[in-house]
Formats: structure tokens, C-alpha cells, sequence
């Protein structure tokens, strides 16, 4: 369990308090002129909104005292019964407890600070992960629905692949609002996901359709729907768009659709009798979460520089009733086809984007409501990179950068990417990177799980290797978790670099 820490906390005598705050609300807010007491959009799910706040609230918060904490530890290291201060410190303002291990030298050499920060990183992410799988925080009751709302509009299976950059870990759940559980989601760099892979599942979701009618019957003539979601900085777009395609938002929109187009031609080549799947392509603005919408014609194709701006929906509807928002977003995308002289997309794929947009328009106002319209951090602010299969518990705003891979030799543009962003954010200051190296795996599978924890240490070596000056300065920390899906239980770790009983048993 999570650990509820009490409002009124205080540090003990001694220390100084650290600075908080570190949740970026007051500043950005007055620098937009945007206050939480201005009007919403009538189509704005506001309980929803606060609801959202919460838990990213808490869960940041969480991250973002560890730093702080650490430096009031750093400077009491040589005060009297410093451990069983520094213990209730940590307790205090992280609701941790240190290993003692770390602590008790204190006094003859200096605390490793790197180290107790990567342990600090990585407890705080169990205890997370472990609320997340336990009371579902951000779960949608509305899985079922959503489900059957996406067969009416003529798909049967919605994956998306949004850029690996931790500023689009939140799209499904929050920028989008759809539930996590009823969409397939992996993140690539530059979204440019693994075709193979991609065909791999289609493969297998076909394969249900005929073996067991799951999600719906074979016969149904529903489409497998594949997205990509690229990205963009509007306030500062030459540095802080994508890192996989130089910032050049032109560029990554062009290789994302290009990429959807040889998904949908392997399928069409490698499969007769007219299979073939839907497309979508979604650009993200990760200022301020503002979508753009890239609607197919009637014929699936799209086009990088034809697009809906979520803003300018909002903006349209902004003095609507808030009664049939849907069909409302809907009318709107039917004018603007009529305006750009395209054919309409089908009828399934026009509701399906009003949705989208629908949930897009709540999101746009929860930036506006909670961090002044724009986010104050609109750079890499990242805490650890996940590498891996899995994360379904990370669906918050740059907390991670994803790096889905079964081999670090396969992923290795992704790992690159994300130690030059850690690089930055951590090693340049001293600060150990850390990674998450995660496996989920099948519990139908008979030794499935020994597989998933054996790649957990393939991985582990591999990325010791690939980047063994930054592991060699102690620079780079893992934790490894292995978890079960098909049964949906708790991840559970399996290994750590900052393993403490075998490093001293050596
Ligand atoms: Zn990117």
C-alpha cells in the first residue's frame, strides 16, 4: 500500500524544511491569466478533472520531495544519532524507511547520496505501482462501454503508439480519456513503432476473433484501428518538440503516418481476401495537451498538413449546451470536412474522433484549471526510465520515459534517447539514472514467469554493457520487476543494482 502521509508534517528538529512546490500550479497560472475560477467548457467532465488532479498531484508530490529531502540529509550526515534522525526524516517527508545499510558509515565516510537517492526513486515507484494494481485510481467504469462503443464505430481493437517521451506517458488515460485497460498501448521514440510487432498482435487479435469471438466474432466486419501520436512544443518548438526527429514537428508527423501506411500494406500484402486495418494519426501539443486531430478521407488516406485543432473546437463550442457534447463535436468535424472540400471519413471513424475530441476538450481545460493553461514544466522532467514489456500503471505526465523493447540491442535507439534526456536531467549533476527493467508476462504460460525475470537480468547486463562508463561511476541504477497480466496482480521485483544484502554478503 501507498503510503498516506499526514498533511501537517514536520520535520525533525534540526533540519531545515525542504522547499516545496515543486508541482508546477501558481506560476504558470498567473502568467496565463487563467484562474481554476474561470469558466469551464460546458462539455468539461469536471469532477472528472479533479479527480485526475488528485492522484497526479500525490503521486509527483512523492517524486519530487525525494531531491529535497536527500539535501537536508547530505548536510546533517555528521550531526549526533544521525541515523535515527535521517530515519525520521525520510519517514516524515517521504513516508519511507532507509535501508540501515545505507546510513550507519556515516560518520567515517560520506553518505552515498546517489544511492540513496536511486533507492529512494525506486520505492517510491513500488509503492505506486503496488496502490495502482490494489485500489485503481484512475480506473474508468466505463470499460465495457467503451468497448462496444468502439465495435458501433467499426473497430473491434484500438492500438495506439504514442511517441516514448514521457510528456505523452498520460495520453490514453488523461488526454485522450479513454480507458486504460481498453486500449493496447506502446510507446516508441519518434512513434516510430516496430511494424513486425505491430502485425505480430494484429496477428493474434485476428486469431481471437476466429478461436474464442474475443473481442466479437470473426464475422463481424470490424477493422483492427492502429494510431500514432507524434508531438509538438507550441511555445518553444525548435528545442522542446521531438528529440527523435530533431524538433522538427513536419518531420515526425511525416514518419509517424509513414510508418501507419506500411503497418496497413503489411497487412494487406501478407493477408488476402481484403484484410486490411484503419488508421489514425494524432499530433499532441505537450505545452498544454491540445490534440490535432489528422481525420482519414473516405478512403483511410490523411494528410500531415490537414488536421482539426482541438483548440479551435474549443473555442467553436465554447457557448454550447453542455447536453449532447458528442454530436455537437460531430457536427463540428462534419463542416470542417465540408470546408476543406474532402471526402468525410465513415461514419464509425467520425464518431470515434468526436470522442476523442470530446475527451480532449476536458483535458485542455484540466491544464488550464491546475497549471495555468500550460504546463511550467514543458521540458524533460522525467524521474526514471521503464524498459521493457509493461508500465500499465504509468499513466501520468513525465514521470517516465518508455523504452518497450525484448532486447537492448533492438531498443537501442530508444535507450540511447533516454539516457541523452537522463544524461541531462540527472548524471550531469551527479545524480544516478534510474531504470525500471520490467517483463510482464502470462501465468497461463507454463515458465512464463522464470522467462519474464531471466530476460529482467538479460536486460539488466546488456544495458551494463551498452552503457558501462555511466554503471561503472555508479551513475546508473536498476530495479527489476517481473509481473503477471493475464491475472492482473502487482508487479514484484526481482533483482536490484542496489541489492543490499548481496552486495555485503560479497
Ligand atoms: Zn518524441
Amino acid at each position: 500500500m501507498f503510503n498516506t502521509r499526514s498533511k501537517s508534517r514536520r520535520a525533525p528538529q534540526g533540519f531545515q524544511p525542504p522547499q516545496r512546490g515543486a508541482l508546477p500550479q501558481g506560476r504558470a497560472a498567473a502568467a496565463h491569466g487563467w484562474s481554476s475560477n474561470s469558466q469551464l467548457h460546458p462539455f468539461t467532465r469536471k469532477d472528472e478533472n479533479s479527480r485526475l488532479f488528485h492522484y497526479e498531484q500525490k503521486v509527483k508530490q512523492a517524486f519530487a520531495e525525494i531531491e529535497p529531502t536527500l539535501r537536508m540529509l547530505s548536510a546533517a550526515q555528521h550531526e549526533a544519532d544521525f541515523v535515527g534522525r535521517a530515519q525520521a526524516l525520510v519517514k516524515s517527508e517521504l513516508g519511507l524507511e532507509l535501508p540501515e545499510s545505507l546510513l550507519v558509515d556515516s560518520w567515517i565516510k560520506p553518505l552515498d547520496i546517489g544511492r540513496l537517492y536511486a533507492w529512494c526513486v525506486f520505492e517510491t515507484f513500488r509503492q505506486m505501482s503496488d496502490e495502482f494494481f490494489d485500489t485503481r485510481p484512475l480506473a474508468d467504469a466505463d470499460d465495457f462501454e467503451f468497448q462496444r462503443f468502439l465495435e458501433q464505430c467499426g473497430f473491434h481493437t484500438l492500438d495506439v503508439s504514442p511517441c516514448a517521451d514521457g510528456r505523452l506517458a498520460h495520453v490514453i488515460r488523461y488526454v485522450l480519456r479513454l480507458p486504460y485497460k481498453a486500449v493496447r498501448r506502446k510507446s516508441y521514440a519518434g512513434a516510430m513503432f516496430d511494424v513486425e510487432d505491430s502485425l505480430q498482435k494484429w496477428i493474434e487479435t485476428e486469431m481471437l476473433r476466429h478461436r474464442e469471438g474475443s473481442p466479437n466474432q470473426a464475422a463481424v466486419p470490424t477493422r483492427y484501428l492502429k494510431a500514432a501520436v507524434y508531438h509538438h512544443s507550441s511555445s518553444k518548438p525548435e528545442s522542446e518538440g521531438c528529440a527523435a526527429h530533431g524538433s522538427d514537428t513536419q518531420k515526425a508527423a511525416a514518419a509517424a503516418l509513414a510508418k501507419l501506411q506500411a503497418f496497413r500494406q503489411s497487412v494487406e500484402n501478407g493477408f488476402c481476401c481484403g484484410a486490411s486495418i484503419d488508421l489514425l494519426l494524432i499530433g499532441m501539443d505537450t505545452d498544454n495537451d491540445v490534440i490535432r486531430l489528422h481525420l482519414p478521407d473516405a478512403n483511410g488516406e490523411m494528410d500531415v498538413d490537414r488536421y482539426v485543432d482541438a483548440i479551435d473546437l474549443f473555442n467553436a463550442t465554447r457557448n454550447s449546451s453542455g447536453l449532447d457534447a458528442e454530436a455537437a463535436v460531430k457536427r463540428y468535424l462534419e463542416d470542417m470536412s465540408l470546408a476543406c472540400g474532402v471526402s468525410q471519413p465513415t461514419a464509425g471513424m467520425m464518431r470515434l474522433s468526436a470522442r476523442l475530441l470530446c475527451g480532449n476538450l476536458s483535458q485542455i481545460d484540466y491544464v488550464r484549471q491546475y497549471h495555468g493553461g500550460c504546463y511550467s514544466d514543458i521540458g524533460h522532467q522525467e524521474r526514471f526510465i521503464g524498459m521493457g514489456i509493461g508500465f500499465e500503471e504509468v499513466q501520468l505526465r513525465n514521470l517516465t520515459y518508455f523504452a518497450y523493447l525484448q532486447t537492448v540491442e533492438e531498443g537501442a535507439k530508444d535507450m540511447d534517447v533516454g539516457i541523452k534526456i537522463f544524461t541531462g536531467l540527472n548524471a550531469r549533476r551527479g545524480l544516478p539514472i534510474p531504470v525500471v527493467i520490467r517483463n510482464d508476462y502470462h501465468g497461463q504460460v507454463p515458465g512464463a514467469r522464470d522467462r519474464a525475470e531471466a530476460r529482467c537480468h538479460q536486460l539488466d547486463n546488456a544495458l551494463r554493457n551498452r552503457f558501462r562508463d555511466f554503471a561503472d561511476r555508479g551513475l546508473l541504477h536498476t530495479l527489476l520487476m517481473v509481473r503477471d497480466c493475464q491475472n492482473d496482480g502487482m508487479a514484484e521485483v526481482v533483482g536490484s543494482s542496489l541489492d543490499l544484502q548481496q552486495q555485503e554478503a560479497h
